[in-house]
């Protein structure tokens, strides 16, 4: 399995808009810092399938015929909104499968364009694309978010965005599945007080001691959190990385 990281931050992106806090200032000199809407992308020898859709370049990155699935953790903005030009597209359809969400997202279900929405992933209930097992496994959040474990030859790559902690089964599931690879929503810093929609540090490192994957990659990070990190470089253990836009890894 190839995975890369498309996008690793969080719904404003780094730079932040008017922000010139240690990050953003970063990023606006060196684009390497830079951090878009989180989202990425697997690949076998023959599958090749979009983990979310804020990227609002879409149809220029992967032109028609490139992608075989999009999957959708969620319904939030800066997960889809690339979809909204796509959309209006020529040609075959794009299977896009996500969580059960009567809302989705402002009209795309009404008008989906080339967009096939017509699966829905249920917790729990594995499916194949091409020669990958996917698991959608429900996550803690403010909308209906499934989080997604890929399995290929034994090997396994969760991928679990948006969310703030793990719900019991969820949990439960990847300690009897343990991942090699654990992509982990680390929106925040430490806080002091427990935050709602999005995992902060304390949070991460709790799932992370848990499920002990090989390695754990932070992603959907705030511009707070790069901020910190700038002031505290020895903070994470051995097997967590902050993962950037770009990051490509196989097992
Ligand atoms: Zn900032
Ligand atoms: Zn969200
Ligand atoms: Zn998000």
């Amino acid at each position: 399995m190839n995975f890369r990281f498309l996008g690793t931050g969080n719904a404003g992106g780094v730079p932040l808009y008017g922000c010139e806090c240690p990050a953003c200032s970063r990023a606006r000199l060196n684009k390497e810092h830079e951090r878009h809407a989180c989202s990425a992308l697997i690949e076998t020898e023959c599958v090749r399938i979009l983990l979310d859709a804020g990227l609002p370049n879409l149809g220029e990155r992967f032109p028609a015929g490139t992608l075989d699935a999009v999957l959708l953790t969620h319904h939030h903005m800066d997960h889809v909104q690339g979809l909204f030009r796509v959309r209006w597209g020529r040609g075959n359809r794009l299977r896009v499968i996500g969580p059960e969400d009567l809302a989705g997202c402002d009209d795309l279900f009404k008008h989906p364009g080339i967009l096939d929405f017509d699966t829905k992933a249920q917790p729990f209930q594995g499916f194949d694309l091409g020669d990958l097992r996917i698991m959608p496994l429900p996550l803690t959040h403010s909308r209906p978010t499934l989080g997604y474990c890929f399995e290929q030859n034994g090997q396994r790559i969760a991928y679990l965005t948006d969310t703030c902690g793990l719900p019991a089964e969820t949990e439960a599931w990847l300690i009897e599945h343990p991942p090699n690879l654990l992509m982990l929503d680390c929106s925040y810093p430490p806080r002091s007080e427990t935050p709602r929609n999005h995992n902060d540090l304390h949070m991460a490192r709790r799932i992370c001691d848990t499920l002990k994957p090989q390695h754990c990659y932070l992603t959907h990070i705030d511009h707070s959190f790069d901020t910190w990190l700038i002031g505290e470089p020895e903070a994470l253990p051995d097997n967590m990385n902050i993962a950037h836009d770009g990051q490509a890894l196989s097992i």
